[in-house]
């Protein structure tokens, strides 16, 4: 690996190759992944990606995302995102993702908490459809270096400039790497969970590094429950039964085979409702009953969930599926501005690593892909106003290759903290809460 490039960017889901690919050929850029490449959880989002309709959608898309959020969100991250969805799909297209059309149109589904059918899809894989197209489009630019399996182990940061990043392979070797610009697009934090839908290696460690250089964070305990992943006995991660298939018509039902909420309520309603319900009835999960939903309609939108609920013994065409919430996505993280730049100079977040305030309290089903790519673009078209960066004489100084040796130490280091940190501010907020 080279030593030195324009920009460093943590992370090679969606948020990370985008910003990538946003910026001018000219621009040195590294890629790193903790672990393969294609190992982000860009690649598991089945449901899809939203996208304004047309100008009669906007206050309806609006709302249903702010009424998700508990009306925490910062507005003008909303309308941001939203006027900027149209663009990003154009985008998308031109990297050569395709979503599902009829007749040259699109095709829009719906999920949860959604007043209208405004989401892009391909099949039940549009994570895997988009995020390889543009991991493809990376690999093509001689400008992007990728290189898998590397970990960012710290900053190079002195009185709040960021410089460049610290990385160890897996054998724990670390050398500093220098950077006019880190972007950090490091993923969400289910590592840190027990049960979750995301990898076990994408933990938060951003967040970790943020407490010990002191950048801002912010809601670090908002943190979404998916209401349906697999039930199932064996440890791991949990398998996502999208909820574009509640959208499509399938039902929740108790032990006793009865209805007892509405599915397409907020994620967070619909967890708790599930959570009461197994408590009530001393039971480890509820059921999905895909029936309502055509034989034909099922194999087609949602082959790969069909796929894998029948590899684990439950064919949603003849049975119903056990299902359980289970930690999904991280609306807090890294405070940015509306050009994705935290709190340390040279130092932008990006994807669900950072908190631009657009889910509020919590996220509305399928913008999170969206609200990636949007702010990953307008990171890059940040970067690209500043005249010149800070450099610093000493930068071979400024770290100690030696402090790094012990990756798995560090790595258990940063967890705690992530861990602690949710907790202190799920503490904090509940005393605050309790007082109002
Ligand atoms: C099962 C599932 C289904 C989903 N379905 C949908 C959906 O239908 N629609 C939707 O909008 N959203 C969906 N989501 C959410 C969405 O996929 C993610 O929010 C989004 O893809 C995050 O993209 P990202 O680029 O920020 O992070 P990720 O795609 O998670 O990528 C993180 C990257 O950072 C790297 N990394 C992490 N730590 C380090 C480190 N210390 N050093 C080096 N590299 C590091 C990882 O290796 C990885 O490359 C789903 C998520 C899951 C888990």
């Amino acid at each position: 690996m080279e030593k030195k490039y324009d920009v460093a960017i943590v992370g090679t889901g969606a948020a990370g190759l985008f910003c990538a690919l946003s910026l001018p050929q000219d621009k040195k850029i590294l890629c790193i992944s903790k672990d393969a490449l294609d190992g982000s959880d860009s690649f598991l989002a089945q449901g899809g990606i939203c996208m304004l309709r047309d100008d009669n959608d906007y206050d309806s898309y609006f709302e249903d995302t702010m009424r998700a959020g508990h009306y925490e969100n910062r507005k003008e991250s909303v309308e941001i995102m939203i006027k900027s969805s149209q663009q990003i799909i154009h985008d998308l297209e031109g990297y050569g993702v395709e979503f599902e059309k009829k007749d040259g149109q699109f095709v829009f589904t719906k999920e949860g908490a959604h007043s209208d059918n405004r989401i892009l899809f391909h099949a039940d894989v549009t994570g895997r459809e988009i995020t390889s197209k543009l991991l493809a489009r990376a690999q093509e630019r001689e400008n992007i270096t990728l290189i898998d399996y590397t970990t960012m182990v710290d900053w190079v940061c002195k009185d709040n400039v960021c410089y460049g990043i610290v990385v160890a392979d897996e054998n724990g070797k670390a050398e500093a790497i220098e950077a006019d610009v880190t972007v950090l697009a490091c993923g969400g934090l289910g590592g840190v969970y027990k049960h979750s839908t995301n990898y076990r290696h994408i933990s938060g460690d951003a967040l970790a590094l943020s407490l010990y250089h002191n950048v801002r964070l912010e809601n670090c305990d908002y943190v979404q429950i998916h209401p349906t992943t697999l039930f199932t006995k064996q440890s791991g991660r949990s398998f996502l039964i999208s909820e574009s298939v509640r959208g499509e018509g399938a039902v929740l039902r108790d032990k006793n085979g009865e209805r007892f909420t509405d599915e397409l309520q907020p994620r967070d309603v619909v967890s708790n409702a599930i959570f009461a319900k197994m408590k009530e009835q001393g039971t480890e999960h509820v059921w999905l009953d895909f029936s309502p939903i055509p034989k034909e309609k099922i194999l087609s939108h949602f082959p790969n969930i069909y796929k894998h609920c029948a590899e684990a013994g439950f064919n949603p065409l003849e049975t119903w599926v056990p299902v359980v919430p289970a930690q999904h996505y991280f609306m807090g993280g890294i405070y940015v501005d509306k050009d994705s730049k935290t709190t340390m100079e040279q130092l932008y977040a990006i994807g669900e690593t950072s908190c631009n305030g657009v889910h509020g309290r919590n996220r509305l089903a399928s913008n999170s892909l969206l609200e990636s790519l949007v702010f990953a673009k307008r990171a890059a078209a940040d970067i690209m106003t500043v005249p010149e960066f800070k450099k610093t004489e000493d930068f071979d100084n400024l770290v100690n290759l030696d402090d790094y040796e012990d990756l798995q130490g560090i790595m258990e280091k940063y967890h705690k903290m992530v861990v602690k940190e949710i907790k202190e501010e799920a503490r904090l907020r509940a005393l605050k809460e309790e007082a109002v």
